[in-house]
């Protein structure tokens, strides 16, 4: 499945991790603080730009490339990782798949300069049932007035802009949603604090509230209504980003996992001579491997153009309880040093690993969305339920 600019894509990458995000990560994630030092450089390898058109000033790679980008930055950094996923997967491609030509103009160029875009889909009563979205859009002369409040966004600090959904209908049975631009600067659009987190403690995490906040009309993404339909399109993709995260992760647990246990000598030999560590060790390297199958497989079928709903719930699915059953048998493996933070990164990998199992959809939203298509399928061919 992979051809040679992928594994040189990945080298480059692993390259470029190793040398400016790997140094920091501790310290980024002890200090819980963003790492803006990582953005220029981001830009200047294409990771904020992975899926901008060329003529936005993006430098776009196939979806198997963008995996293996956020791989192997979260292979060391799971903050940067977060990041770099959601601001292309979850700002940059929607802009790109449902904007007009004039948005495109306007938002794309500075997202590739890395200036950051968010996705603000939940709210406190709105998170696996997004349907109940309740920010209120009205509309007004020449655009809409927005109320409500966007929770947990990522990047939302830093962010210029935010990809925001809301009602746009009064009647309570209408659950038209509908997806808008909004940017920092306006009146009305407030960033709340950054949330103290168990894990990817550098990443931006934090409220946002819309009060009484102007929109014009050109900043409507694609039509009023079509909100819901375009956020479950642009999960679908998100969500490869989100596998190949938890995968960058689960394979740094082994990483450290492998080095330690080579390393540390117990009754006289190291301890990886074991049979009970070699089985852990083989087990995480096994699933790591199926993990990463399954993540590009599905990237390939994006990119074929074929139907990927259900293998990018299967990837992040899979991937993310890889990624977690990884970081804890790393722990296991390491001891006592293992539960320390700040010495060796699978305390770090554990804590951050664990949001792969929530962030765009808990690991059970994705069995109904498995699920779902399983059914849809069988209904297709006739079999009656
Ligand atoms: C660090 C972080 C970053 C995030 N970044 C973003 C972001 O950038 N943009 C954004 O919009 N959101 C973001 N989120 C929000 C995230 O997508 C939600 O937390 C997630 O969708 C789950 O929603 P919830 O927290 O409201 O849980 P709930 O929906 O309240 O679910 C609670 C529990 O109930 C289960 N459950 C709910 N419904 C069902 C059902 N029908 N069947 C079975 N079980 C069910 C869930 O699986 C879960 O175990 C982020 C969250 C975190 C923690």
């Amino acid at each position: 499945m992979l051809e040679k600019k992928h594994h040189e894509y990945r080298e480059k990458i692993r390259a470029f991790a190793l040398e400016k995000i790997a140094p920091v990560a501790d310290r980024i994630d002890q200090e819980q603080r963003f790492p803006h030092e990582h953005i220029q450089p981001l830009v200047d390898i294409g990771l904020l730009s992975a899926l901008v058109p060329e003529k936005y000033g993006g430098k776009p790679v196939d979806t198997i490339s963008y995996a293996i980008g956020v791989e192997e930055i979260s292979r060391v950094c799971g903050s940067t990782g977060i990041m770099v996923a959601a601001h292309n997967s979850l700002g940059t491609y929607p802009i790109d798949k449902f904007g007009t030509e004039a948005q495109r103009q306007k938002y794309l160029p500075r997202a590739a300069k890395g200036e950051l875009i968010a996705f603000g889909l939940s709210e406190p009563d709105a998170g696996s049932d997004a349907g109940g979205t309740r920010t209120m859009a009205r509309k007004a002369e020449n655009g809409w007035i927005i109320n409500g409040s966007k929770c947990w966004i990522t990047n939302a600090i830093t962010a210029f802009a935010t990809i925001g959904t809301a009602r746009t209908s009064e009647d309570p049975q209408d659950k038209a949603i509908t997806t808008f631009i909004v940017e920092k600067e306006w009146d009305g659009y407030a960033v709340g604090k950054k949330e103290n987190k168990l894990g990817l403690r550098g990443s931006d995490t934090a409220f946002l509230h819309f009060d009484d906040l102007k929109v014009p009309d050109e900043n409507l993404l694609g039509k009023v209504g079509e909100g819901f339909k375009q956020m479950l399109i642009t999960l679908d993709g998100g969500r490869i980003s989100i596998g190949a995260m938890a995968l960058g992760l689960g394979q740094g647990a082994l990483d450290c996992a492998l080095k330690y246990a080579a390393d540390r000598v117990q009754f006289g030999k190291p301890i990886a001579y074991n049979q009970a560590i070699q089985a852990k060790l083989s087990d995480m390297a096994t699933e790591i491997e199926a993990a990463r199958l399954l993540i590009y497989d599905c990237a390939r079928r994006k990119d074929a153009g074929e139907k990927f709903t259900r293998y990018s719930a299967m990837c992040k699915l899979y991937a993310s309880e890889v990624g977690r059953r990884s970081a804890e048998w790393a722990m296991d493996i390491l001891g006592g040093v293992g539960y320390y933070t700040g010495v060796h990164s699978a305390e770090r990998i554990w804590r951050d690993v664990k949001l792969c199992e929530i962030g765009e959809g808990t690991s059970e939203v994705q069995r109904l969305v498995i699920a779902r298509e399983l059914l849809r399928e069988l209904k297709a061919k006739g079999t009656v339920i």
